[in-house]
């Protein structure tokens, strides 16, 4: 026996949810499917516990994908504000932290209870624990599955269910094997938004400094991130590394300023030319940790007095601080990425509904679509916008 719905979204999670609460708004019978035992758990983990929801600025710069205009129609038309206003309508309180990140004050609990209730509020039914065994087109032109609940019918199918990372969350290729089901192409995935670990040489260098964070410009050849680098007993992590990572490929070295704001070899002439002493080491240890000085400066050098440094010592210097190269041996995987890069092809997708254009009736949307966010909200931007995009039109 199969019952009838217009509408089965798969995952229960950011764009899920969104997108059912708007095809409910519109008066269309809506069932949310997840195999995990509670929805949203990718949104109660997020942003250490706060959830950084959206961005004061989102721009299509902010997202890596294969067609980079694909995001632009969705993210014009639910924007940051329209999230936001329905955050204050539940009057969560929130904060801005660096760069425009919002957050909540107290739980990221707020956001899936306000998802939730939502849809509570225009009848979206959810079903957790439902494990979905097929699916197939139906005669009528719409979806059959087969699930731990039963059989299901439906006229838009669609799907939410993520990316690969953290598969102790629930993570699966589920959607990605479903696009392909259908002949979509699907890009191949790859962690992003990951530590980086190190070759075993550096590992060694480097563990040593495990718990510093230095604030950095960290660049590949076309972009750069100003955040703070952290150092780990496993290797490269913070911000820098995090934003860096999801453009980074097997093999490339990573371009480290750790003096951004600096003019270091002008600096140090200077001070040479005033007479400056002190050993090279004292004097930089104003401005950097002193065991991060041991790791990239060679001892000797460290121990020259300012005042009998060559200009080649000084550019030395400079070199090793402000263009430390270092070739990451790998990342953490998915195991600790925030993100999934790559996923179903856009061009497979209409950018104004989401739906599939060789497949009616079939839509996909937030993170198993091939579009990327940075850090710092973009992604659950994507998942509401994307979301509440096909939600007008399933
Ligand atoms: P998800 O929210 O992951 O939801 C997918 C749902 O599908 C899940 O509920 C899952 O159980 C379900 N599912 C999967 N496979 C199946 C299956 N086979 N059958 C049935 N159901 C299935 N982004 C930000 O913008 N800000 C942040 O602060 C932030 N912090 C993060 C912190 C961590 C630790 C991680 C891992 C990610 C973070 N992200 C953050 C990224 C963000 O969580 C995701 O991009 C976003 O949740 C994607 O939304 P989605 O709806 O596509 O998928």
């Amino acid at each position: 026996e199969t019952d009838f719905v217009d509408v089965l979204v798969i995952g229960a999670g950011a764009s899920g949810l969104m997108c059912a609460i708007e095809a409910a708004k519109r008066g269309r019978s809506v069932r949310v499917l997840d195999h995990a035992n509670r929805p949203g758990k990718k949104i109660l983990m997020s942003g250490g516990g706060r959830c950084n929801f959206t961005n004061y600025t989102v721009e299509p710069e902010n997202y890596i994908s294969h067609n980079p205009h694909f995001c632009k129609s969705a993210l014009k038309r639910f924007n940051q504000w329209d999230f936001l206003a329905l955050v204050q309508r539940y009057k969560i309180p929130f904060h801005e932290r660096l760069h425009g990140q919002l957050f909540c004050d107290d739980s990221a609990k707020d956001i899936l209870n306000m998802l939730l209730s939502e849809g509570r509020q225009y009848g979206a039914e959810l079903k957790i624990s439902c494990a979905i065994q097929q699916v197939s087109r139906a005669a009528d032109g719409g979806f059959r599955l087969q699930t731990s609940h039963g059989g299901m019918r439906c006229q838009s199918l669609v799907v939410a269910t993520g990316g690969l990372s953290i598969p102790k969350m629930g993570a699966t290729p589920f959607g990605y094997q479903l696009a392909e089901q259908f002949g979509i192409q699907v890009w191949p995935t790859r962690a992003g938004l990951v530590p980086l670990t190190l070759q075993p040489v550096d590992k060694e260098v480097f563990s040593a400094l495990t718990g510093i964070a230095v604030p950095c410009e960290v660049s590949l050849q076309n972009y750069s991130f100003r955040e703070n680098l952290l150092f780990t007993h496993r290797g490269l992590s913070g911000p820098a590394i995090l934003q860096i990572s999801s453009y980074w490929q097997p093999g490339e070295p990573l371009q480290i300023n750790c003096l951004p704001d600096m003019q270091l070899f002008k600096l140090l002439k200077q001070q040479r030319g005033q007479g400056n002493k002190l050993k090279l080491k004292t004097w930089l240890a104003e401005h950097l940790p002193k065991r991060l000085l041991q790791a990239l400066l060679p001892e000797p050098l460290l121990e020259c007095s300012l005042v009998d440094c060559s200009d080649k010592q000084l550019q030395q210097v400079a070199n090793h601080i402000q263009a430390w190269h270092i070739k990451p041996n790998g990342s953490e995987g998915y195991r600790t990425a925030e993100v999934t890069l790559g996923g179903v092809d856009c061009d497979a997708l209409s950018s104004k509904t989401m739906e599939c254009l060789q497949v009616p009736g079939l839509y996909f949307i937030g993170e198993v679509v091939d579009v990327t966010g940075w850090l710092g909200g973009y992604n659950f931007q994507w998942a509401w916008s994307s979301g509440w995009c096909a939600g007008q039109y399933v």
